[in-house]
């Protein structure tokens, strides 16, 4: 048995997964009114921040957008390159450097919470294509 919430979760799951760059609760539920005709904005605009905070999709903070994870280990922080060319993200993993972070900012006694790491430039296949051009 699902509910309708779980339900619009898993269609949000399916529109960031289909999308390689980060996308905004907006265009989500822009999609979504594409395929499922009039949906609520009060229905969708929440879902995203609540995938975001049960670890489910990463929200790209500096674009106030989601996008889905790319490997299966989920409870985890990511470091996001953020292609300005092409929009697509990719995932980096480092633990010890988060921990690094924390260790940093607690020398002043400040509990660290979260880390948002998030790297803006230009992506592989971009950096390609310009040098070709
Ligand atoms: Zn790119």
């Amino acid at each position: 048995m699902i509910t309708r919430g779980e339900m619009w979760q898993a269609e949000i799951l399916r529109v960031l997964n289909r999308s390689h760059a980060p996308v905004t609760a907006y265009e989500v539920l822009e999609t979504l009114r594409e395929t499922h005709g009039k949906v609520a904005p009060t229905t969708i605009y929440r879902a995203p921040s609540s995938l975001a905070d049960c670890g489910r999709v990463h929200r790209v903070e500096s674009l106030n957008a989601f996008t889905a994870y790319q490997c299966d280990r989920h409870q985890h922080t990511s470091i996001l390159s953020i292609c300005e060319e092409c929009g697509s993200v990719e995932e980096s993993v480092a633990p010890e450097l988060l921990d690094e972070i924390s260790g940093l900012v607690g020398r002043s006694g400040f509990s660290p919470m979260r880390h948002v790491i998030e790297v803006h430039g230009m992506c592989g296949s971009c950096s390609m294509r310009k040098l070709q051009a």
